[in-house]
């Protein structure tokens, strides 16, 4: 539930930054906005969070992407964003909304975990590593902030479950500030290479089935678990398809060929 990014390159400067320190909130089932705030969102999504709903689903890819998403301006014109749509009526709710509120709740979106906060991350020059911020929203109609229970932001991490949300989001923060340099070689927008990084990207089911049909982890040297990590599991497969994109696009280290 919230409006916009849990893992960007950019740092809002209308929130306020939260500490070290304990923030006062809670969300439950007995509070009077109880799911409000799950309509008119534009809310972004990120690779994982389409991986996770699409099994939570128990959709392909391409069927989520095709009901459930729409392409959006990122933070950068070389390559594009991912929206969840919301229902297509006045009261534009999401379409995960059911009366005892969110039926994902377990696979929901980054967004959604970290509000009230949102989350922001910048490459340290001095330390070559991705530094987060978090800040905290206010909106009028949340009256999860008149709760008297208190969290740190490390509590709210841990009890939200985002820990490997956000080390993928991390992961996708660095593939997206290398697709900011324009690493498309003169093909423009939509040329073959940057349809072939948006499967590898958001359409993780049909990535699968171009890597079994290339042949493409043979061709890479990968230690045993790895590779049946990758067979198995599509988080696996979306490292690796960072990893390759990064590879082929910009010859980068990240891959060993065979
Ligand atoms: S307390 Fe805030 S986050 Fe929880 S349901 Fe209400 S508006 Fe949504
Ligand atoms: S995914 Fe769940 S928590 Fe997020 S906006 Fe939809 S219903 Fe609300």
């Amino acid at each position: 539930m919230s409006e916009n990014p849990a893992a960007t390159v950019h740092l809002p400067d209308d929130r306020s930054k939260v500490g070290s320190g304990p923030f006062q909130f809670r969300c439950h089932q007995g509070v009077s906005c109880f799911t409000t705030c799950c309509q008119k969102l534009d809310m972004y999504l990120y690779p994982f969070d389409i991986i996770r709903l699409k099994n939570a689903l128990g959709l392909h890819s391409a069927d989520f992407i095709r009901r459930h998403a729409r392409i959006a301006q990122g933070s950068h014109p070389y390559f594009p964003a991912m929206m969840l749509n919301m229902m297509n009526d006045e009261a534009a709710k999401c379409p995960f909304l059911c009366q005892e509120g969110c039926s994902v709740y377990q696979d929901r979106p980054s967004a959604c975990r970290t509000y009230p906060l949102e989350r922001a991350v910048e490459k340290s020059v001095t330390h070559n590593r991705l530094v987060e911020h978090y800040f905290m929203t206010q909106h009028p109609y949340c009256k999860g902030h008149d709760e008297t229970n208190t969290y740190t932001i490390r509590q709210w991490l841990r009890d939200q479950g985002l820990h490997d949300y956000n080390l993928m989001n991390d992961l996708w923060a660095e593939v997206e500030a290398f697709f900011a340099a324009n690493p498309w070689q003169g093909e423009g927008k939509a040329g073959p290479r940057q349809q072939l990084a948006f499967m590898a990207c958001y359409n993780i089911d049909d990535f699968r089935s171009y890597t079994q049909q290339h042949n493409l982890l043979r061709r890479f040297r990968l230690d045993k678990d790895r590779r049946r990590r990758i067979e198995r599991d599509d988080s696996e497969l979306l490292k690796f398809g960072f990893d390759w994109l990064q590879f082929v696009l910009g010859s980068r280290p990240t891959l060993q060929p065979r």
